[in-house]
């Protein structure tokens, strides 16, 4: 009987962890949920003025354009890829725009 209260704080506190873990995995879950809603209400619209985007090919890249503000739109690393080819990327630019 002497250990009741110590094996009491250790079911406690492993109840406890138990619960947070439920918890976190459901917010975890919700979250995921909520990326995925916002992913596709958002996608391959543009962020200024919510228009569908056309997609244009230059080279290795693909260039998401705004037919309605002009805006362009690049995925990670495709900047980078334009500047390092030898039409440069004002050219691309120009291309797409005119
Ligand atoms: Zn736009």
């Amino acid at each position: 009987m002497k250990n009741t209260n110590i094996e009491d704080q250790q079911v406690w506190e492993y109840e406890l962890k138990q619960r947070l873990h439920i918890l976190e995995t459901e917010q975890q879950a919700t979250a995921a949920a909520d990326r995925q809603q916002l992913k596709e209400l958002h996608f391959m619209h543009c962020p200024k003025c919510g228009q569908k985007l056309a997609t244009e090919n230059h080279g290795a890249v693909e260039i998401d354009v705004c037919p309605s503000c002009r805006g362009l739109w690049l995925d990670a690393n495709e900047l980078e890829t334009i500047v390092a080819t030898e039409s440069g990327f004002l050219k691309a630019w120009q291309k797409i725009l005119r």
